[in-house]
């Protein structure tokens, strides 16, 4: 019940705001494969939620044992340090794991799926396989968990979570002036999903695109939007297919991008595009 609260929440918000700030006026509302991510949407939440809370609850189990002390000094700390450490510990795991994903053909398979989408909007976020979730934002909950950060910093952590990776996919044209260095926006996160050979293995950050900066990976070009979204093989557009993507697909090799140019740290300062 609170999905549907929170999908029909975010419809509200979203449907209109990308009606008044479409940065694709020509998209449909019910744009291609709507219904598919809808689905995504509705069914992966349990499996999803079940992964993360096995994770999470483990990971608060071993720190209680090992770091006892960590957790309580972390939890007497105020609010206005605790939720921007969680945020900065959580997004420099989602950085490397995500990074990860689009490295290694095995893990690329399962990412894949969150890249076929070709129109953005705010449903699309909920195009992801729940192994790639699980284990991408499990491991970034990691740290928030196993520091013992109070319960409220969590919820506000959780619901920031939610929101920000909902917005960052929407057809919304807006910038974010400075603060783009600092707040993950729909231009930056656009172009990582970019069908544009520079643009690929850009963009890993989930809500702080100065780690982009930080370890050479940020494409975000001046006053210019991606042309076109997703990946080069041919996926079929439907859940069950999507699903079984992981396992069907011929061999990890097969599943990676035509002519994707892995980042390699000698070479990421070359490739990146860092804004004037
Ligand atoms: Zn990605
Ligand atoms: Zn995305």
């Amino acid at each position: 019940m609170d999905l549907l609260k929170t999908v029909f929440v975010a419809a509200i918000i979203f449907i209109p705001l990308e009606r008044l700030l479409a940065l694709k006026p020509q998209q449909a509302i019910r744009r291609s494969h709507w219904g598919n991510d809808l689905v995504f949407l509705l069914v992966n939440g349990f499996p999803i939620k079940f992964g993360l809370l096995a994770v999470t609850a483990a990971a608060a189990v071993v720190a209680e044992r090992m770091i006892p002390g960590v957790r309580s000094g972390v939890a007497g700390l105020p609010w206005w340090v605790q939720l921007p450490l969680a945020i900065v510990l959580s997004d420099l795991v989602f950085y490397w794991m995500h990074r990860a994903f689009h490295h290694f053909p095995s893990l690329w398979k399962f990412h894949a799926v969150h890249h076929s989408i070709e129109e953005m909007d705010w449903l699309a976020a909920s195009r992801v396989h729940p192994v790639d979730q699980i284990m991408t934002k499990g491991a970034a909950l990691i740290p928030v968990v196993a520091l013992g950060f109070s319960d409220w910093v969590m919820a506000t952590y959780a619901l920031l979570y939610f929101w920000q990776s909902t917005f960052i996919h929407a057809n919304v044209r807006l910038r974010f002036g400075p603060l783009k260095f600092l707040m993950a926006s729909p231009e930056f996160h656009h172009w990582h999903h970019s069908r544009a050979a520079e643009a690929r293995d850009r963009n890993f950050a989930g809500q702080l695109p100065f780690l982009d900066v930080l370890f050479g990976t940020m494409h975000l070009p001046r006053g210019q939007m991606p042309a076109s979204y997703g990946i080069d093989q041919p996926m079929q557009q439907n859940y069950l297919a999507q699903m079984l993507y992981p396992v069907l697909a011929a061999d990890a090799e097969q599943a990676r991008r035509e002519d994707e140019p892995q980042v390699k740290p000698a070479d990421s300062s070359t490739r990146s595009s860092v804004p004037g």
